[in-house]
């Protein structure tokens, strides 16, 4: 029921040029792909030629983090309006590094979820626990409060826009994936969750998606998960044979 969602998270990767040439190998594979969404996350820099490389494909193009407030003196930012202006259809949200190294907090992360929604852009919202946390016993715990905060106010028409990514810290580019039962664990408890912040008719229909050192060698023991509907990547979407391999996986 739920289409399988690749999504490749780029960081601080790639001058415009460099991500327009990654992009073009990627569209030349996979670029009619229909079984799997495709989304590929770059840096502000390069959405507009990353955008222009997807022009007639069918993978979608997402931004990899944005300001809550419309315009203004917000030094450096950028608004939902501006990345719906360069075509990008998801917005990455809260993810860990933004948590740990720019102070995103849940409750400026959930600004920008309304906000995105407000906008017709699809938030990706992160989630996980780091491995202090883990070994503290304290996972599910931690990703309810990520998933309550961040998700306050979006309604359950909203919901369906909205896929989340459980990216344990401790797994995200370490090489250390989760293994299948970890990643379930959470994958079912968030459904559940899901289920009942919203119905568990929308939380159905949901997308959450698997991040950290995903790769090909295990991602179709992971996306074989029942909850496991996809994945956030980051390393191995660098790199288009390992991507292309990765949205094969999942198809
Ligand atoms: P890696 O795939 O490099 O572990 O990164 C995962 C991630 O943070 C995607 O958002």
């Amino acid at each position: 029921i739920r289409k399988k969602l690749i999504a490749g998270n780029w960081k601080m990767n790639k001058t415009s040029g460099e991500a327009a040439d990654l992009v073009k190998d990627i569209v030349a594979e996979v670029g009619r792909s229909n079984d799997v969404d495709v989304v590929v996350c770059p840096p502000f820099t390069s959405l507009e030629s990353v955008g222009k490389a997807l022009d007639g494909s069918s993978i979608k193009l997402g931004a990899q983090n944005m300001h809550p407030e419309r315009s203004g003196a917000y030094t450096g930012e950028v608004s939902a309006e501006m990345l719906r202006s360069l075509f990008a259809s998801y917005v990455i949200l809260g993810h860990s590094e933004r948590r740990t190294y720019f102070g995103d907090t849940d409750a400026f992360v959930n600004q920008k979820v309304t906000a995105a929604l407000k906008a017709e852009l699809k938030p990706i919202l992160c989630v996980g626990e780091t491995l202090a946390e883990r070994e503290a016993g304290s996972t599910l715990k931690v990703v309810q409060t990520q998933l309550e905060a961040g998700l306050e106010g979006v309604t359950k028409e909203q919901a369906t826009s909205v896929v989340i990514a459980y990216e344990p810290v401790w797994a995200i580019g370490t090489g250390k994936v989760a293994t299948t039962e970890q990643a379930q664990e959470v994958h079912a408890f968030i459904r559940d969750l899901l289920g009942k912040l919203f119905t568990p008719a929308v939380a159905g229909k949901m997308r959450i998606l698997y991040g950290g050192s995903m790769k090909p060698s295990n991602a179709p023991e992971l996306l074989a998960q029942t909850d496991i509907d996809g994945g956030l990547i980051g390393g191995a979407a660098l790199e288009a044979r390992s991507f292309v391999d990765l949205i094969n996986a999942a198809a």
